[in-house]
């Protein structure tokens, strides 16, 4: 049994206990009594948060950095060309030992649910079986869900519907698409209905990378919104990236967004791929790129942030802490009151996990004793302290520590040293 004594919630509630055992919540509220033979954790009034969830990566790429060589103009073109010369040379040693690796780093972070991609389009499946795999040895630590993704476009790729369909018979988790990379516009819908109906077909969910470009015209959200709604798919489809959203006609947003709510369809946005990524043919003034999440959010659709990719082609930065992710979609998307500054935080916790169709998460009575302790008081101040993982809970069992950092975060009448020990 673990209890863990004066917290604060992301909700905003103040001292809360929190009583694990067997791997559940077993109780959660305020001045609860220590039951015999508990670890005591003294949490201070600092934030419990449940743990991060990243909805949306590729970690079949992850940690390649300059594997062959780097992206020299940086664009996601030239990313997808680079991978395309990586892919023949991966091995799964080497894919393992890097995904797992990259776990290591989650893990330290407090990110213990990952939907990770999954490029379909070789037909060795190299990458599919390699992550199964990791899946299976991280499963005590971390949730990781996968995605047959067809990075080169489900038709305009030979032969990748039937390796994606061999790796949803492998026991891949969704079924992923990339319509706006197909060679026409047609051939990006049909593509979309032929997933879908996929997807329906073997009761699976539905994420594709959709609409990531610059182009106003891009419309694929709408048709992936009327295949969820028509074949009955509401809650379990995700638009990733919706980029192109940034830069379409406000009138036709406006018709589109309800469409989405109605169809149910969640969101994802990759602020520090966006950013990076989008705007590259601009001169000046120059587009964010990033799709609108503040207007999804106000017309009732669930937005996630996602890390996308960590040093891989596409992306030479980043870290595992979905700190820097929500951080980034602040900026990126203005979201700087404080109900919005929250929103953030959610951005990379609640919201992304009801995008995985995560049982049991949460912080409330029979959820797994699944959580996070951070060095902040509060949500805000997490995201701009990219706060110290004091502890990781999995089931109940502390599973990753770091000693507090000397920071911007001053306790009142508490300075916090180096050597501020969590006391037992
Ligand atoms: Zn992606």
């Amino acid at each position: 049994m673990l209890f863990v004594r004066n917290t604060t919630l992301p909700d905003g509630r103040t001292g809360i206990d929190v009583l694990a055992d067997s791997g559940r919540i077993k109780a959660i509220g305020p001045n609860l009594p220590v039951p015999e033979g508990a670890e005591v954790i003294e949490a201070q009034g600092l934030l419990l948060s449940p743990p991060f969830v990243d909805a949306h990566f590729h970690m079949d790429a992850t940690l390649s950095y300059g594997l062959p060589r780097v992206n020299a103009s940086g664009t996601l073109l030239e990313g997808i060309a680079l991978w395309g010369e990586l892919k023949p040379q991966l091995t799964q040693e080497a894919l393992v030992e890097r995904a797992l690796q990259y776990c290591d780093w989650a893990v330290a972070k407090g990110l213990l649910a990952i939907r990770s991609h999954v490029d379909v389009c070789d037909d060795r499946l190299l990458a599919v079986e390699a992550l199964l795999h990791v899946k299976q040895v991280v499963a005590p630590w971390l949730d990781l869900q996968l995605v047959a993704f067809p990075q080169d476009g489900v038709l305009r790729s030979p032969g990748a519907l039937a390796n994606l369909k061999r790796a949803l018979d492998m026991g891949v988790d969704v079924v992923g698409g990339i319509p706006h990379f197909e060679r026409t516009m047609t051939d990006g819908a049909e593509s979309v209905r032929i997933l879908c109906e996929l997807a329906a077909e073997r009761g699976l969910r539905v994420d594709m990378h959709c609409d990531e470009s610059d182009d106003p015209l891009s419309r694929h959200i709408e048709t992936l919104a009327f295949h969820t709604q028509r074949l009955g798919l509401q809650g379990r489809v995700t638009g990733s990236h919706l980029t192109s959203m940034h830069s379409m006609d406000n009138y036709y947003v406006s018709k589109l967004l309800p469409l989405m709510r109605e169809a149910g369809v969640h969101a994802i946005a990759n602020p520090l791929i966006n950013i990076t990524l989008q705007g590259r043919h601009d001169s000046y003034p120059k587009r964010r790129g990033m799709t609108r999440v503040p207007e999804l959010m106000a017309a009732g659709i669930n937005v996630a942030f996602g890390h996308d990719c960590v040093m891989d082609p596409w992306y030479s930065l980043g870290s595992g802490d979905m700190l820097e992710v929500a951080q980034m979609g602040l900026h990126v998307a203005q979201m700087t009151s404080q109900a919005q500054m929250r929103t953030c935080f959610d951005a990379v916790t609640v919201n992304g996990a009801k995008i995985l169709g995560l049982e049991g998460y949460g912080l409330e009575v029979g959820c797994h004793a699944d959580f996070v302790l951070l060095q902040a008081r509060d949500a805000i101040e997490a995201i701009r302290l990219r706060a110290t993982r004091l502890l990781v809970v999995r089931r109940g069992e502390v599973i990753a520590r770091s000693p507090a950092t000397a920071s911007a975060l001053q306790l009142p009448g508490r300075p916090v040293s180096v050597d501020w020990a969590l006391r037992r």
